[in-house]
């Protein structure tokens, strides 16, 4: 599964929380795509994520990932001390993107 086909959007935070889309990774505060392990159920949810210059007041958190590549179709996630990404949500997702790949883990 890659991460272009969870409808990804780069993402712009306020300092209220909300977010608004960019085009470009370079103007990115975050990402918001489609929940790998819920993708096609009728419980699909958005996961959204924040690079590491995000307070730690917007949530979700407190992981924050760092962008590696040129853009969505070669995305790699990593953060300071795991690449995993665990969500918040009911789901228990547990998954990381490398390369634009998500690898269930
Ligand atoms: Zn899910």
């Amino acid at each position: 599964m890659t991460l272009v086909s969870l409808e990804p959007m780069f993402i712009k935070v306020y300092r209220d929380g909300a977010f608004t889309g960019v085009q470009r990774m370079e103007q990115a505060d975050g990402l918001t795509f489609l929940c790998p392990k819920c993708f096609g159920t009728y419980q699909m949810h958005w996961i959204r994520i924040w690079r590491p210059h995000v307070s730690t007041n917007i949530l979700p958190g407190p992981g924050r990932w760092e962008f590696v590549g040129t853009g969505l179709s070669d995305l790699t996630l990593r953060a300071s001390h795991t690449q995993d990404l665990k969500t918040e949500s009911k789901c228990k997702a547990h998954f990381a993107i490398r390369n634009g790949k998500i690898e269930m883990l």
